[in-house]
């Protein structure tokens, strides 16, 4: 089979096209598509998400997002070759006919990217939004900064991804150290915090829109990193969940007049 190049294949398609040619069924929302992903099949209306302006996807329940390319592996269940080699045969790229150019693509993809950060918040000073451990993990230097988190190669977080918590009045919190490695154990360490005490993101949650609930601050910045508003996405900050976390979250409901979707 021919090498197929990523970069020209999606020069010639954008992610609205790939989502017909994989028979996604999506619904208008804001700035974005919804509907069901039919590889994983769960997660009900909401749980695919593209963002047509970036030409990025975000499945809710897989935790996996990405370009087009990466949207018709997931949905197909397949490499990315694989779906590469998908694509460019529908469009006819691998037999030179003409393919239909997509000139109408807009190129003002950044229009959200500075949102969220305020005077109040005080980050560590020597969290390294570049550092290599935290782009491994799939968070860009532009995500990582957004929330004021990074890399901490000192204090009691250090080797860690250092990521703020604050409360509903935007005060910081505390930091949670996100594990960088499977092997770095927990996977989240706290110092003179009870991670039961807060909803991580709630500060940002937008009134009467969506809202969808993991346990892991990380899954909000890996969300956020694949075109997910960060006004929609909160975590927990433990494992066990527990009845007063649950009724954190159903005053939050309450306050911000928002269904969850929990992706636990
Ligand atoms: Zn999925």
């Amino acid at each position: 089979m021919p090498f197929i190049d990523f970069a020209d294949l999606k020069s010639r398609i954008d992610i609205m096209q790939a989502a017909r040619l994989l028979s996604l069924t999506l619904k208008p929302g804001g700035n974005q598509q919804r509907g069901p992903c039919p590889a994983c099949n769960t997660g009900g209306e909401r749980a695919l998400v593209i963002t047509p302006d970036r030409g990025l996807f975000y499945c809710f329940p897989a935790k996996t997002g990405g370009d087009l390319i990466k949207l018709a592996a997931h949905v197909k269940g397949c490499t990315q070759n694989e779906a590469a080699k998908f694509i460019a045969a529908k469009i006819g790229m691998t037999t030179e006919a003409p393919v239909k150019s997509n000139l109408q693509q807009p190129e003002n993809g950044a229009s959200k990217a500075s949102d969220g950060q305020t005077g109040e918040l005080k980050p560590l000073p020597y969290l390294e939004v570049e550092h290599p451990l935290v782009q491994a993990l799939g968070i860009s230097p532009a995500t990582a900064k957004s929330f004021g988190s990074g890399y901490a190669g000192r204090g009691v977080l250090r080797g860690r991804l250092a990521v703020p918590i604050h409360d509903q009045n935007r005060e910081l919190l505390a930091y949670a150290g996100v594990s960088v490695s499977k092997e770095q154990t927990p996977r989240l360490l706290f110092h003179n915090f009870d991670p039961a005490s807060a909803i991580f993101n709630a500060h940002r949650l937008a009134s009467a829109g969506d809202l969808y609930v993991y346990r892991d601050p990380l899954h909000v910045l890996l969300a956020v990193e694949n075109g997910i508003s960060p006004e929609c996405v909160v975590s927990f900050l433990t494992d066990r969940i527990s009845a007063q976390q649950f009724e954190l979250l159903a005053a939050l409901m309450h306050e911000k007049k928002v269904e969850p979707a929990l992706f636990l």
